[in-house]
């Protein structure tokens, strides 16, 4: 049952924001829309769905632990086919009934007929999920492969907005890429597709991580002199490990840049000092990008809890539900 808790507004004041500050209730009930229409930086934080017992343990002591910090939503990821898509499902339902959350479910289009994906998004309704990330997805094995549409399926991200939104009131995210998806020819096609998903009714967007603030600030100038408001949260991986620093970046196509590879490359094969100096240069990523006027930090966490509870309380974004306001955040063992 939702607990329908008060948000209470409190904190530093964006700076650069001329968005409509509302003050919400939080249900899991809400939208991602309300959640972030504050007066606060505020966090969040994105979570696959757990491949076993261990893993739904892991995953369920993280999202507790980030729940008293009240993030304004949590998400979780869509696979890449069978029983990983109803994971989703059902991580999504049991965050939905069981916590006081805001949630949001990732779906993409890949491999699902229209058909499916009525489904898909009829079982979050029912489920009682508002939210929804739309995204094309990548071809199943190699993201970089070729793409193929099922042929009674969707091409384009814009497309599943459309369906979405069509399907109910849904609240409907997008992703966006600070140095443009590796498919787009240019930077300024690359705008016209994410611009071309606000149109479609995409309400916000987040990016891709990345590890230096510029590609993102300047993604969001493009987005402004295009004439459209909508927010665009900064995607952010702790970075806790060399294998963190390198793999994510590889994944994501997002340069690794020249001066963080020197700066942290004298404490490779020293996981905790890596871990220390890692986390410091995301720390102040995070703060470069609230310095900019960003809003609010969607992070990455692998379904742990530590990176993100120690970023979150550096950067002052702990909202604590049923403790003093603005107290430290509790005590963690530092596994990741
Ligand atoms: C925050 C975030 C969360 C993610 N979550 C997941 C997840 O849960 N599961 C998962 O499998 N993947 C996920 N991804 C990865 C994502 O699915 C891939 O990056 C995918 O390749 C692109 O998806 P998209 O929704 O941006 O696609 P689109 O917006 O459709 O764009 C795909 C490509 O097509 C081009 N394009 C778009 N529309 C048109 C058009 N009308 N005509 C011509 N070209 C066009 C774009 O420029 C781009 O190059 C996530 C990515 C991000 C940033």
């Amino acid at each position: 049952m939702p607990l329908g808790l008060p948000a209470v507004l409190r904190g530093p004041t964006m700076r650069g924001s001329h968005r409509k500050v509302v003050r919400v209730t939080t249900t899991s009930a809400s939208t991602v829309t309300e959640r972030i229409s504050v007066d606060r930086p505020f966090f969040a934080v994105e979570f696959f769905p757990p491949k076993d017992d261990q893993g739904e343990a892991d995953l369920w002591r993280a999202i507790r632990r980030l729940e008293v910090l009240d993030p304004a939503y949590v998400s979780v990821t869509y696979g890449a086919g069978g029983s990983s898509r109803d994971r989703t499902v059902r991580t999504v339902e049991r965050i939905a009934t069981d916590t006081t959350l805001c949630s949001m479910a990732h779906l993409t289009a890949v491999s699902h007929s229209v058909d499916e994906l009525r489904h898909v998004i009829g079982s979050l309704a029912a489920a009682g999920v508002r939210n929804i990330m739309a995204l094309r997805g990548d071809p199943p094995g190699d993201p970089l492969g070729e793409w193929i549409s099922h042929p009674e399926g969707l091409e384009y991200a814009d497309e599943l907005v459309s369906l979405i939104k069509r399907s109910g009131p849904f609240c409907v995210g997008v992703a966006a890429f600070p140095y443009g998806h590796p498919r787009s020819a240019d930077l300024a096609a690359d705008t016209d597709r994410l611009v071309g998903k606000f149109r479609a009714g995409a309400e916000f967007a987040v990016t891709q991580l990345f590890l230096e603030p510029d590609g993102f600030l300047r993604l969001r100038d493009r987005v402004a002199a295009a004439g459209f408001e909508q927010p665009i949260l900064p995607g952010i991986m702790p970075l806790t490990s060399e294998k963190t620093f390198h793999k994510g970046p590889e994944l994501s196509g997002s340069p690794l840049p020249e001066a963080l590879v020197e700066r942290l490359s004298r404490y490779s094969g020293d996981a905790k000092a890596f871990r220390a100096a890692g986390m410091e240069v995301t720390g102040e990523l995070c703060e470069r990008l609230i310095a900019e006027g960003v809003s609010g930090i969607h992070f990455y966490s692998l379904n742990r809890s530590t990176a993100t509870t120690e970023l979150i309380e550096r950067l002052g974004l702990a909202e604590q539900r049923g403790t003093a306001r603005g107290g430290r955040v509790p005590a963690q063992p530092a596994t990741a």
